[in-house]
This record gives structure tokens, sequence and C-alpha cells, in this order.
């Protein structure tokens, strides 16, 4: 085994999980992680609302690859090293238990996100690697194959670097890896909800409708899932989802937009049908909810196509019907800005990953230079695929760069 220098920059999960991989790897290692602030995993203590959704149980490497709207494709490389199995594996191996929820998130069973960092913070200690808090690095320098690194005003040489500093909101943060030469995909955010300012809508505040599916008009984009009325706009996993295949055409649009919601996520002729069976009931309309959809949701549209409330069905116009129809397949709402969901978001945009190799995560422009986490062009929908993504490229850095 070398002993060799290893850095690590950032001390977020992407950073802890290569620089405790690279430690096991070569017990000879020097490894030191660098944190530009005064604390480490500040991320995975506030995730999943302060519980951690670390992983996703999907059964093989096609479906989960399916969640990252950015780097899937390439992803699949690097899951075939350490999937989404290999992590729980990992996780069980350090007397972590995990459990799934009925939607396949999973999580810690102890229900909070300290119990990993309590997990990483003693394997450092045991595995003597130095943390280096409130110490940021300002600049990288490579030639031939070796690397110095500005901390503070001092230059410190090492044999291999793990660049893991997540995420950045401006391309200005990216500073350090455009001069080094690498090209960088502009940042934008990802995961938000929509904005329907002054919209009646939100007076629904807090009601779920568990099947719905949303577009955005003018684009190519669809999701299905459950939506989540605020009292400022849509939320919800289908919103979410869509924020995050969006993101970037959604940015171009400044975040005002058309959305179009079905609440039934059937096609028309569905409605119709639905619709044509109660035409001969005496009940009142209002009342009586064929599609089981939440009752102020449905009072709500009845309100908005203009249903009067003694109205019953068996004298419902053709008129107000298919104003009824297309309200239920295609209600549009005019989007004006978006906000975050619970604090969660991550940045679409980054390093890109053709300057990767995905299987070893070492740069091709850089020998001995490898890149984990969010700093790369990858990111996923909620569900805990971007702790996945930082677990597997963190581990793949780790293992790869300690030989
Ligand atoms: C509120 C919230 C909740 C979330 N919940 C979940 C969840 O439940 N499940 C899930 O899968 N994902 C979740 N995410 C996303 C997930 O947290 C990130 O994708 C993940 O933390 C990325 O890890 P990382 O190590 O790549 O980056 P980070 O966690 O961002 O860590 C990078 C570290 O590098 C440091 N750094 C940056 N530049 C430098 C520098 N020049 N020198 C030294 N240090 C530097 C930063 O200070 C930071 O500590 C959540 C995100 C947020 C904001």
């Amino acid at each position: 085994m070398q002993k060799i220098k290893i850095a690590v920059i950032g001390g977020g999960a992407a950073g802890f999980m290569a620089a405790v991989t690279a430690k096991e790897n070569n017990p000879n290692a020097h490894v030191t992680i660098f944190e530009k602030s005064n604390k480490v995993l500040s991320k995975v203590l506030i995730s999943g609302g302060g519980r951690c959704n670390l992983t996703h149980n999907c059964k093989s490497i096609s479906q989960l690859i399916k969640n990252y709207p950015r780097g899937g494709k390439e992803l699949k490389k690097s899951f075939s090293q350490f999937s989404n199995s290999d992590t729980i594996e990992w996780f069980k191996k350090n007397n972590i238990r995990l459990k799934i929820e009925s939607d396949n998130r999973m999580f810690p069973e102890s229900n909070s996100s300290q119990t990993i960092i309590d997990l990483f913070i003693r394997k450092t200690e045991k595995l003597n690697i130095k943390i280096c808090l409130s110490s940021k690095v300002d600049k990288i320098q490579h030639s031939k194959g070796k690397i110095s690194l500005q901390v503070n005003n001092k230059n410190i040489k090492f044999d291999r670097l793990i660049i893991s500093t997540g995420g950045y909101p401006k391309i200005s943060g990216f500073k350090l890896f455009k001069e080094l030469g690498y090209n960088i995909s502009s940042p934008v955010p990802s995961l938000f909800t929509f904005n329907i300012p002054n919209d009646d809508m939100t007076k629904l505040m807090g009601v779920v409708v568990e099947n719905t599916s949303a577009k955005v008009k003018g684009l190519k984009l669809k999701q299905n899932g459950p939506v989540l009325i605020t009292h400022w706009g849509l939320s919800g996993p289908c919103i979410l989802k869509l924020s995050s295949w969006g993101a970037k055409d959604l940015a171009d649009l400044e975040y005002h937009f058309i959305t179009q919601i079905n609440w039934l996520s059937e096609n028309e002729e569905f409605a119709r049908a639905g619709i044509n069976k109660q035409l001969t009931s005496k009940k009142n309309i209002y009342n009586s909810n064929p599609f089981a959809l939440p009752k102020r949701l449905w009072h709500h549209i009845l309100e908005k196509v203009k249903i009067d409330e003694l109205q019953k069905w068996n004298v419902l116009n053709k008129k107000l019907r298919n104003r009824l129809i297309n309200t239920l397949v295609n209600d549009e709402f005019t989007v004006n800005g978006k906000t975050t969901f619970k604090e969660e978001f991550v940045t679409c945009g980054g390093i890109t990953l053709e300057q990767i190799n995905m299987k070893t995560m070492e740069s091709k422009i850089h020998k001995n230079i490898y890149f984990s986490g969010e700093v790369l062009n990858m990111d996923a929908v909620t569900g805990g695929f971007n702790f996945q993504a930082a677990w597997t490229t963190g581990y793949l850095c780790g293992k790869n760069a300690s030989k």
C-alpha cells in the first residue's frame, strides 16, 4: 500500500464517503478533509426533514437511473460499481439499521439524521482522518500528476485530490474549476414548488390530490403523482418532479408559465364517461362527486366552471358539462415564481460529465483528480436519489484515489 497524501475538498456526504473509503482501502494513506465552514455534514443534518432520506429501495439500476433528469445515463456506469443495494449493505455493515417507507424512500431506523453524522464522525476518528474546518480551498494547481492546494494562504502538496464541494447557486462559485480548465453547465435550482399568486385555489391549502398529472404549456414535460395545494400555490411530488425535469426550461422562462393540471390523471373520454353516467340522476352535483376527488376541490372546480350550488345532474346543460370536463382534465394556472420545498433543493448544473470517467470518477483532463457529489452536473428528483449519487461517486473516488 502506497504512502500517499489524499486531499478531499468538502465535508459533505460525498466528501466523507470518499475520505472513509480511501482510508479503509489504503490504511497507509494520509487523508485530509478541507471544509470551508465551521461544521461538517450540515446538509445531512437537515435532510429529509431531519430524518435523512439516504437512499431509495429501487430493485434495479435501470429503475434507479430513471430518477436523474441530469446524469442518469452516465451514472449507470457508476451504479454498476456501487449501487443503492451496495449502499444499504454498507450502512448495515456499519451497524446502521435502515427502514423502507411505503413509497420506497429509505431512512435510518432511528428517524434521525444525527445517526448518520455520528457514524461518519466515529469512522473518521477511528481511521485517523484529519478534518480541517474553516479551511476554504482557494486555488488548485496540477502539474505532472501532483496537486497543490491553496488553503488559508498556505500552499499544501498532495498526491491525489477528491473534489466534493457540492453545488453552487451561481456560475462564479465554480471559478476554482473553470480556472483549471473544466466546462461547467450553468447552475439553476431544481426541486421547487409553483407560486400561483392571486388564484383562489390557494384557499384550499392542505388539500392533497393523490393521482394527478401536470404539464407545462408549450413544453414537452409531464409528470404524475400527488399534488399538494399550499397557501402560495402547487406543491407535492408531482410538481417537484416537474420542476426537476424542467429545471433549465423553467429557469429560461424566468418561472413565468402556465401549468396544466389533470386532476383525474385520465383522458377526456374517461371524464366524459364518468359525467355521462350521472346524467339521469336527480342528485345535487355538489353532493355527488363521481371521481372521489377531495370534497373541497370538487366544490372549487364546480364554482370555477360556474355550476350553481342547487344544480342537479339531470338538468346539466351541454355547455356546463363540457366546461366541467375540460377543467377536470386540463385546469390551467398561471405560475409566477417559485418557492423552495421545506428548504430542500439541489443544483442542476455543474462540472459536465463527459470530462469524467464515470467508472472511477477520475478526471479525464487531470490525472489524480477525482470528482464526487453535487458539484457534478447530475441531480435527481426527491426520494433519496441525490444522496445515493453522493454515496456512489464518493465511494468510487475513495476507492480509486487510494490505489
Ligand atoms: C434542506 C435539504 C434537504 C435535503 N434532503 C435530502 C434527502 O432527504 N435525500 C436526498 O437524497 N437529498 C437531499 N438533499 C440533497 C442532498 O443534501 C445533496 O444532494 C447532498 O448533500 C450533496 O452532497 P455533497 O457532498 O455533494 O455536497 P454538500 O453536502 O453540499 O457538501 C459540500 C461541502 O463542501 C464545502 N465546500 C464548498 N466549497 C468549498 C471550498 N472551496 N473549500 C472547502 N470546502 C468547500 C461546503 O461548505 C459543503 O460543506 C437535501 C438538500 C437540502 C438543501
